[in-house]
């Protein structure tokens, strides 16, 4: 048995501990919580970049992704080329409702589709309301913070060449297709000129006959 009243001293030096400790409540919502930039809040959806492939869905463990999708046949690139066929999205919600924010579908997603935005507040009464369909998670990209910056050394991710290639592809077939409209514009003005000098002289020895 302990000493009588020991629990009391118990309880007033944790009070008095607790008493002496510094605060730290937020005044939510008055002040915005400072939150890490890693923050799981909402998924946001770059639909650019789904492919439809069904990865996500398949892998979510509560069975929360919606996708519909159909078939759509795409023309062959180049004359003699085959048809192709490509999934075009109808439907990609999610149902936060029953989402635990486990981020798999994030990290399964092959083709940086899906991204964590730290927006906390779509806190709704009714529960159908969490349901996000594709124009809201598309909406939550606007606050998807921006990617970290690489490591000093690193090497440039290979979307970032491949864009780079493009550009400077793009950018000398444009220089090209200037010269070339240079080029002719020159050439016209140079024909009209020499048309001028051929018909002055015509001018001069019709006046001369009459
Ligand atoms: S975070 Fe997890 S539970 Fe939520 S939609 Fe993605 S995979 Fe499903
Ligand atoms: S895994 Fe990515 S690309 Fe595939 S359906 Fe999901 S969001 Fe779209």
């Amino acid at each position: 048995m302990g000493i009588p009243g020991s629990g009391l001293a118990k309880g007033l030096a944790v009070t008095l501990r607790t008493m002496t400790k510094r605060t730290v409540t937020e005044q939510y919502p008055d002040v915005q919580p400072e939150l890490p930039s890693r923050t799981r809040g909402v998924i946001g959806l770059f639909e650019e970049n789904c492919t439809v492939c069904m990865l996500c869905a398949r892998e979510c463990p509560d069975w929360c992704i919606y996708i519909d999708s159909h078939k759509e046949t795409v023309p062959p690139a180049a004359p003699g080329g085959r048809e192709r066929s490509r999934n075009v999205l109808d439907r990609f919600a999610i149902d936060f409702s029953l989402c635990m924010y486990c981020g798999i579908c994030i990290e399964v997603c092959p083709f940086d589709a899906l991204f964590w935005s730290p927006e906390f507040e779509y806190a709704e009464t009714d529960i159908h309301e969490l349901t996000h369909e594709r124009d809201k998670l598309r909406e939550w990209m606007w606050t998807v913070p921006e990617p970290p910056p690489l490591d000093p050394g690193a090497e440039q991710p290979k979307e970032i060449a491949a864009a780079q290639k493009a550009a400077d592809k793009l950018a000398a077939q444009q220089a090209k297709e200037a010269e070339e409209a240079a080029a002719a514009q020159q050439a016209e003005s140079a024909q009209a000129e020499s048309g001028q000098a051929g018909e002055a002289p015509q001018a001069k020895d019709a006046g001369e006959e009459a």
